[in-house]
């Protein structure tokens, strides 16, 4: 039997990296996961060793290849890389060294670098020209800080001796022996120095957030040509060929790449994507505007809402408060209510994000009574999700006048089966989660596949995959309407609770 074509695919993400080998046929041949250190030198800083990040990438590359070589024959037609986005990354050209720690998206360092910003009245260029806002969550302003803080790598920088990038063109520059130097679109689109119309960096942003010119990747198509990995460094010689940020990568291997489509990632936070079509989409309602892909792997925009805190409101009640033993066991003590008897929980620990942007406003409870328990506190966990999620919808809908016909969902918390079930009922929309929830890391090799032909394009990759379960909304619109009025009103509870003092930049409303 000749060899089964198949895909490497690698997930870098925040706190770990996946290594899947997706064959043709839609099956994981062979599958690796290791955690890596996260540094807090000081509060709110968060860094990644680069070199670490490097080996622990390579190292689960090698290991899910061996599985996958113990469990049959199969051959690499091409690689695909997604990446946790917004992280940069600043090494030698000559030595490939970084010269610095990564910086994690999560870091706050640069909020002052924001905030000159923002009082020299640049943001709503900002946000018309890269869909972003000046947040230190983008990479721009890190660079900023970077330059700032140590003016000797500027110097290198401008004398053409440094390389900059995020982990997307660390790894490839890694995997290629340092030949290539490229990212693609969508992590493009994450670093605040990319204009969304011309889909180039631009030198006035470089000019402004103060970064050298000559030290940004070159920009290539998401399913695209990246270079050859090094049988030598990573454990097998094939092109890598497809490379997208993780959320968009979820985008994709979730099958939205047309117009209309949404999915949402429950994880730690949650992050609901809407694929607008070919045009980009200005937010007036606190959603950024990305690139995403199209059915080919080639440039299109989403509007992307950030969720600070989905599963880990769950976390929370699990670790802090012991109220339950294991998150999945939130299922059961959900259902067991009737109702929610009108208890609601604000999980606003570290602010609002999207479409809310309160960085000051703290959590919630309300709605208690003698009669509360535990399960009450839980299902109003697992509620807010869907809440958020759903405002999150409202204003993609206000936005863009596209209204989701269904919502397509993976993350670790997408595994219950209430919250699924409530998530329909509150938007109205059915609810359809794959069977493999692996979307981020089946996207990118998605983009690969399909490059390389292992797939023919995005639907036959999309069939590869098993049958999905669907959730359809059974509530009523009166109920609809009783929870989220209460929703609301927590809302507003907890806003009214803010120390006026306390005001953050991207209050609205
Ligand atoms: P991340 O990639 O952000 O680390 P995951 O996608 O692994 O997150 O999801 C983990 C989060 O989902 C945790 O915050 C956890 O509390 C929550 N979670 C996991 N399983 C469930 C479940 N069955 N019900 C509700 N929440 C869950």
């Amino acid at each position: 039997m000749s060899p089964t074509p198949a895909i490497l695919t690698l997930d870098q993400g925040t706190t770990g990296t996946t290594a899947l080998v997706v064959s043709g046929d839609g099956r994981v041949l062979g599958r690796a996961y290791s955690e890596f250190t996260q540094h807090f030198p000081k509060a709110g800083w968060v860094e990644h060793d680069a070199d670490e990040i490097r080996d622990v990438t390579v190292r689960v590359a090698r290991q899910a290849l061996e599985a996958a070589r113990n469990r049959e024959s199969f051959r690499t037609e091409g690689i695909g890389i997604t990446n946790q986005r917004e992280t940069v990354v600043l090494w030698d050209r000559e030595t490939g060294r970084p010269v610095h720690r990564a910086i994690v998206w999560q870091d706050r360092r640069s909020a002052k670098v924001c905030r000159e910003l923002r009082e020299a009245g640049r943001e709503g260029e900002v946000r018309k020209r890269t869909g972003l806002l000046l947040d230190p969550y983008f990479s721009g302003t890190k660079l900023t800080w970077l330059f700032r803080e140590h003016p000797e790598l500027r110097r290198r920088a401008e004398a053409g001796e440094l390389a900059c990038g995020t982990i997307d063109s660390w790894l490839i520059h890694a995997f290629t022996g340092g030949r290539v130097h490229a990212t693609d679109p969508t992590n493009a689109s994450r670093t605040l120095l990319y204009d969304l119309r011309s889909g180039e960096w631009e030198d006035d942003l470089l000019e402004l957030f103060e970064v050298p010119p000559g030290i940004l990747p070159e920009i290539r198509s998401s399913s695209g040509d990246f270079g050859m990995a090094d049988g030598e460094i990573l454990g097998v010689e094939a092109p890598i060929c497809g490379v997208a940020g993780d959320q968009q990568a979820a985008l994709f291997g979730q099958g939205c790449w047309r117009e209309g489509l949404a999915k949402n990632t429950y994880g730690t936070g949650a992050f609901v994507l809407l694929h607008t079509g070919d045009e980009p989409v200005h937010s007036e309602h606190g959603l950024v505007t990305t690139v995403a892909c199209n059915a080919e792997g080639g440039r299109a925009f989403a509007l992307e809402a950030s969720i600070f805190i989905a599963g880990a409101a769950i976390q929370w009640l699990r670790d802090q408060l012991e109220l339950l033993p294991s998150a999945p066991e939130s299922e059961a003590m959900a259902q067991s209510l009737q109702g929610n008897d009108g208890v609601y929980m604000v999980p606003a620990f570290v602010g609002l994000g999207a479409p809310h942007w309160n960085p000051e406003v703290k959590g919630a409870i309300l709605g208690l009574t003698r009669g509360t328990g535990k399960s009450h506190l839980v299902r109003a966990a697992l509620e807010a999700m869907a809440y958020q999620t759903q405002d999150a919808l409202d204003a993609m809908e206000a936005d863009s006048g596209v209204a989701a016909k269904e919502l397509r969902v993976d993350g670790g918390a997408a595994e219950n089966d209430w919250l699924m079930s409530f998530q329909a009922g509150i938007s109205d929309l059915p609810v359809r989660r794959p069977a493999l929830v692996e979307t981020t890391a089946l996207g990118a090799a998605g983009l690969a596949g399909i490059q390389v032909g292992v797939w023919e394009g995005a639907d036959q990759f999309l069939a590869a995959r098993g049958e999905p379960q669907i959730f359809r909304a059974s509530m009523g619109n009166k109920e609809r309407e009783v929870l989220r009025s209460g929703w609301s009103r927590a809302l507003a509870a907890v806003r009214a609770f803010e120390d006026p003092g306390e005001q953050g930049p991207h209050e609205s409303g």
